[in-house]
């Protein structure tokens, strides 16, 4: 943590370069605030992962630093996402790892968005 109580952001962080348009990315829809874009390694017919476009970690330092405007354009484009891609009818899943006990891997912010077949019980 940083005196201010933000988390250090690495600007490297494949996401970070996703969002300067250094490296590809499949995308899917796109505002203002956020990006949405396929899952390199898809877990369930539709994985697409929401990320917000500014230097957030994590949940936690999103919600707790980020503009009202911000935040409710990112939950707004995920909203959108599931929407336009038929998933509201039949349901979707919602995930966020957070830290290093969740196993978050990539350290910019992102909601997976989940969908596309029955999927499993939530097992932690
Ligand atoms: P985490 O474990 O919640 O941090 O998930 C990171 C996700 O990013 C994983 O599901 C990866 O498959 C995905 N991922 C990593 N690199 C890329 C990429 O370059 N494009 C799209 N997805 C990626």
């Amino acid at each position: 943590m940083s005196v201010s109580g933000k988390p250090p952001y690495d600007p490297a962080n494949i996401f970070a370069r996703i969002l300067r348009g250094e490296i590809p990315c499949q995308r899917v829809d796109e505002s203002e605030h956020a990006l949405a874009f396929h899952d390199i390694a898809p877990q369930a017919p539709v994985h697409v992962l929401v990320i917000p476009k500014g230097d957030w970690v994590s949940a936690a330092d999103f919600h707790a630093g980020a503009s009202n405007a911000a935040i409710a354009g990112f939950w707004r484009l995920v909203a959108k996402v599931a929407r336009d891609l038929g998933l509201e009818d039949r349901g979707y899943r919602l995930l966020s790892n957070m830290g290093e006990d969740a196993g978050q891997e990539v350290a910019h912010f992102h909601v997976h968005l989940f969908g596309g077949r029955r999927l499993g019980r939530m097992v932690p």
